[in-house]
């Protein structure tokens, strides 16, 4: 079996030198659990880890949400990358060399082209902030307390108005309606092609993989808007990423918790400090879509407010959009007339670690705040529950929303039985998780299944199928070609585990849950279980046979064909006779 461009040699070689704990750790905070690694799913929403790595098998399965298959799998699904760029980012990442007809013969994908763009744009952009173009900027920078250290770890550039940026587009090879399409260049209405960031300090927005997606660009002048932002495009969605996510990774690991503030120059400045677990918003409202990626790096989620009224009124408004999105979070409350960058300058990091450490889970703040004072009239009781159960009514993870109910009877001083029946969750009345989600075809022909994935996970159960040479009974001629295909790259000595993406995605999935430990095989004398699933085949031909001889027999005796009776009789009798086994 080969992936059609590259050797299977070349695969497992790839798989070999970069580990897929490794991998997958760029976008999942793991701890080791025996032989495996487990952490919170990628895929799915969660609160527990359900989410095991293998690092002997190197696969990967979610028990949640069925998830599952080897580190070219992981990147196709968290990436949306096709096979072709999964291997070739690891194999450039492996140093593993592709062959040249096959590079030449690849497609660059439209991203790929959009990263390759903003790439060579934040190239410029770091040049001009350093040159003779750059001096406001670095001027402005130096205002602000940013050093040159601290520019360089986040990559900030300038854009000038001149022809500079043109130019260094055009001698990377990026056209002007490349440069167009990506936001880089806006059009005046006498068709002059101008800089769209022209006078900006520019912020390169990266991805999980470090890819820069877009900019932010704020004014050092009096321009309008203040920050100005790439265009929304697929690979670019401000609701669904955060600016410092990527620089951030290995410090949220190391403290254990991560930070969200408002301003890029926020996450700058404490950085330079020494807080690196911070990342910002993008001039939006923190979203669900934020909340749950920070999730998936760490339990601890703190969101950083201003300690005035609008502070306070974003933080209720956080609490809601953290609910609903099924994540616990944390409020951090600044000083009143600070902002983390502020504050940090004024009283240091140790103050403003603090702060961090003084955290309230955000549900609390909420509840306290809508708790009736002592003495309150009934209505104003009433008005209070009303609200929060309302809140509560749209809370759909079905913990998270038995915590919240608990602690806001609590703190709220109204009887539990009471909110309770008030917030009933409007999806689903009962408080049990949502059922695992039956796989594809997952019971089309059981015993082929498990045949595959037999065959899939043991040299001797391939050879056991193939001395029996029992392709011919499988009813779907897709698995039988699989089936086959594994058990002679088995017998060419390569591991059928290292192609394993190239199989369907239902037997990807067993086989990743066999690995770790898990699912209907583990355990299992799998020479047996082809043994058994061989069997069963047979059984089943032989029943086929049987019917088909006895309508035959039925026809030929309604026709009165005398011959025809006798040679079918004789037939079904040799079929009696036959041992059930192979
Ligand atoms: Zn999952």
């Amino acid at each position: 079996m080969t992936a059609g461009f590259v050797a299977n040699a070349v695969l497992e070689e790839i798989q070999r030198r970069v580990p897929i704990v490794e991998v997958v750790s760029h976008y999942v905070t793991l701890k080791r659990q025996g032989r495996n690694y487990v952490g919170l799913c990628p895929f799915h929403t969660e609160k527990t880890p359900s989410f095991s790595v293998s690092p002997e098998k190197g696969l990967f399965y979610c028990f949640g949400c069925g998830a599952g298959g080897n580190v070219f799998t992981f990147l196709m699904r968290i990436e949306g990358w096709d096979f072709r760029s999964a291997v070739e980012r690891l194999a450039e990442r492996a140093g593993v060399p592709l062959q040249s007809a096959s590079r030449q013969g690849a497609r660059t994908s439209e991203r790929e082209r959009a990263y390759a763009i903003y790439q060579i744009a934040a190239e410029a952009f770091r040049r001009c902030l350093a040159g003779t173009s750059g001096q406001l900027a670095r001027a402005y920078l130096k205002h602000r307390g940013i050093t040159l250290t601290a520019a360089e770890t986040f990559g900030i550039g300038f854009c000038p108005s001149g022809a500079e940026l043109q130019q260094a587009l055009a001698r990377e090879g990026v056209s002007v309606a490349e440069a167009r399409r990506w936001g880089l260049l806006g059009e005046a209405r006498d068709g002059r092609l101008y800089p769209r960031f022209a006078g900006r300090v520019m912020f390169p927005i990266r991805n999980l993989t470090g890819n820069v997606a877009g900019f932010a660009g704020r004014t050092i002048a009096d321009q309008t808007p203040k920050y100005l932002n790439s265009p929304e495009t697929d690979i670019f969605r401000k609701g669904e990423m955060l600016f410092g996510l990527f620089e951030a990774r290995q410090a949220i690991r190391e403290s254990g918790r991560v930070v969200v503030v408002e301003g890029y120059l926020d996450v700058v400045s404490l950085a330079q400090a020494g807080i690196r677990e911070v990342v910002a918003t993008m001039g939006t409202a923190l979203t669900g879509a934020q909340l749950q990626l920070l999730r998936r790096f760490t339990d601890e989620v703190l969101v950083c407010f201003d300690g005035d009224d609008a502070g306070r009124r974003a933080a209720e408004r956080a609490f809601i959009v953290a609910a609903q999105a099924g994540v616990w979070a944390k409020a951090v409350f600044l000083p009143q007339g600070e902002d983390p960058d502020s504050f940090v300058r004024s009283s240091g990091a140790e103050a403003v670690l603090a702060a961090f450490d003084r955290a309230v889970p955000l549900a609390d703040f909420f509840f306290e705040r809508k708790a009736p004072a002592p003495g309150a009239s009934l209505a104003r009781r009433a008005r209070a529950v009303s609200e929060v159960a309302d809140v509560l009514q749209t809370v759909e993870d079905p913990v998270l929303w038995e915590l919240l109910v608990r602690r806001a009877a609590e703190l709220l001083g109204v009887d539990e039985h009471l909110l309770r029946g008030r917030a009933t969750r409007q999806a689903g009345q009962s408080a049990l998780p949502p059922p695992v989600p039956v796989r594809a075809e997952q019971n089309a022909r059981p015993e082929e299944v498990t045949l595959v994935q037999a065959i899939a996970l043991s040299r001797e159960a391939a050879e056991e199928v193939a001395a029996k040479n029992a392709w011919s009974l499988f009813a779907s001629p897709d698995l039988a070609s699989v089936a086959k295909q594994l058990a002679e790259a088995w017998s060419r000595a390569e591991d059928p585990l290292g192609v394993l993406h190239a199989l369907p995605l239902e037997i990807q999935s067993a086989v990743a849950e066999y690995a770790v430990g898990r699912g209907p095989l583990a355990g299992a004398n799998l020479v047996q279980v082809a043994r058994d699933c061989v069997a069963k085949l047979l059984q089943r031909q032989r029943r086929r046979q049987f019917e088909v001889l006895t309508a035959e027999l039925r026809a030929a005796e309604r026709a009165g064909d005398a011959q025809q009776i006798a040679v079918l009789a004789e037939r079904l009798r040799q079929l009696r006779e036959q041992p059930e086994q192979a």
